[in-house]
């Protein structure tokens, strides 16, 4: 028997706990998890059912090899009748619906004699003579052969401003996914949204459902708001075989005549981006150091408004609220926040030489999950780099790994025994944050633990 202990209990977490003891009676898991919610994580842990689901219900079960497992739950509760729809496997509903159907798929593995889920904090992990010793914020430890690092998405980095006092203030939030910053808010103050990506939208929803009337700015480099998916998804041929091998540059160009062909035939673009979408890990593992770079600098944002989408009755909500100028959306950079009975924030717009000065009572910081692991301010991340176990990627993204999930030393060696599941891949496999790719990418550290230690 072999003890594998799991760091983080959401989605990437559980399902590689439960891969592990589907596949092999003869590892002991123990999965450690704080925070948020065993299963559902911050995503699912959601209470509002405004906020939806960004992959359509049938892409969304925890097993490749079983795709329906959600949509036939949803079908199987009369209480879920509303959100059932002809094209069910497309459409795209409430998030907390998915926190109920994974906490019930996980409920029968609980009881497995050999999985045990401790709810503590781990505040530093040593490794000697290929063991592991994980620590917990009560000072408990424990000693494992193998460990899992999923701890999932860290804070947002603060905004980038010379004089931060503000920021300490009540009502700034760094915390987007706590609804905290609902509370005791007036209908007619107005709001300030760093970010202008889904958690921007999520906010922006979450302030309208409690019938917020004030202002909601959002501001982000370019101000691009996430495109709409369409009501029907058309097929579009796979067009893989013409990217495989290819740089950056070449597959702009293929994408490019792809996204006039499908204009030309009336297949919307989304069609052309979906078919694409399931390719991207391994064009990205494909790129050069360079090309990396350069996506990120100038194609990220563009991908991102594609990629990441926005339900269609969400767009056009969106629209509205802009179209009566309860939403705007601004281009730019903040440069400077002052606090004096508001925030008094002064943007740097884009493409402009001057600054807007706009004054709102809150702030909301949107602006995605903090990537970069040296400024991960998380005793688990700083002892993990200490004690050389991970190491930052080059791209600021997150840790160096294979892409298998192995985790690599500052050298560039694997340390033994040590797996990466999530968000922490970002920089080796780029997408590797939602449950599609999840799922796989548990299940193939699974597979490897189980190899590794028999
Ligand atoms: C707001 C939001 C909405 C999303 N919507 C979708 C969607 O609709 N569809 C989709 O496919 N994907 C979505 N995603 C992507 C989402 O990240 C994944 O689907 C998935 O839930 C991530 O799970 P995870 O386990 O990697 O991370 P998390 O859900 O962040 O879970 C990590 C867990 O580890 C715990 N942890 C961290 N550090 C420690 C420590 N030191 N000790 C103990 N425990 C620790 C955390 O507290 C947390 O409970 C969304 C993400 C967010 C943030």
């Amino acid at each position: 028997m072999k003890n594998v202990c799991i760091i983080g209990g959401g989605f990437s977490g559980i399902m590689t706990a439960i891969q592990l003891i589907r596949k092999s009676p003869e590892v002991y898991v123990t999965l450690i998890n704080t925070k948020y919610p065993l299963s559902q994580g911050i995503a699912y842990n959601t209470k509002s059912t405004e906020h939806l689901l960004n992959v359509p219900a049938g892409k969304m079960s925890p097993f490749a090899d079983q795709p329906g497992l959600f949509t036939a739950w949803l079908q199987s509760d009369p209480a879920f009748k509303k959100y059932l729809s002809e094209s069910l496997d497309d459409s795209f509903v409430p998030r907390c619906l998915y926190g109920e159907f994974i906490k019930e798929f996980t409920l029968p593995y609980l009881d497995n004699k050999n999985l045990k889920v401790i709810n503590e904090k781990v505040v530093s992990v040593k490794s000697k003579n290929e063991k592991f010793f994980i620590e917990m914020a009560d000072q408990s430890g424990l000693e494992s052969d193998a460990l899992v690092l999923a701890m999932g998405n860290f804070l947002p980095a603060a905004p980038k401003i010379h004089d931060t006092s503000a920021l300490k203030k009540e009502n700034y939030f760094g915390n987007p996914w706590n609804p905290a910053f609902l509370n005791n808010l007036k209908t007619n103050e107005d709001v300030l949204l760093i970010g202008s990506g889904l958690t921007m939208i999520d906010c922006m929803l979450s302030l309208i459902a409690i019938g917020h009337e004030g202002k909601i700015y959002s501001v982000s480099p370019r101000g691009y708001l996430p495109k709409p998916h369409v009501k029907k998804p058309v097929n579009y041929p796979d067009f893989y075989s013409e990217l495989k091998g290819k740089d950056l540059a070449e597959i702009l160009s293929v994408v490019r005549k792809h996204l006039k062909t499908a204009e030309k035939d009336g297949i919307p673009w989304q069609s052309v981006i979906d078919r694409l979408r399931p390719h991207v890990k391994d064009l990205w593992l494909n790129f050069s150091k360079k090309d990396k770079q350069r996506f990120i600098s100038h194609v990220r944002h563009i991908w991102g408004v594609a990629r990441h989408r926005l339900p269609v009755d969400v767009h056009y909500k969106t629209i509205e609220l802009i179209e009566k100028d309860q939403l705007r959306v601004i281009g730019g950079r903040v440069e400077a926040i002052n606090f004096t009975d508001q925030f008094d924030v002064s943007i740097k717009l884009r493409k402009k030489h001057y600054s807007e000065l706009i004054r709102v009572s809150r702030i909301v910081n949107c602006t995605g999950p903090q990537g970069n692991y040296n400024e991960i301010n998380d005793p688990l991340v700083q002892s993990l780099i200490n004690n050389g176990l991970i190491s930052p990627d080059e791209l600021k993204m997150g840790i160096k790994a294979m892409p298998e999930g192995n985790v690599l030393d500052s050298s560039g060696k694997p340390v033994k025994n040590l797996y990466a599941v999530g968000s922490i891949l970002r920089g080796v496999l780029w997408e590797t944050t939602s449950v599609p790719d999840l799922k796989v990418n548990a299940e193939n550290v699974a597979i490897q633990i189980i190899n590794s230690i028999e």
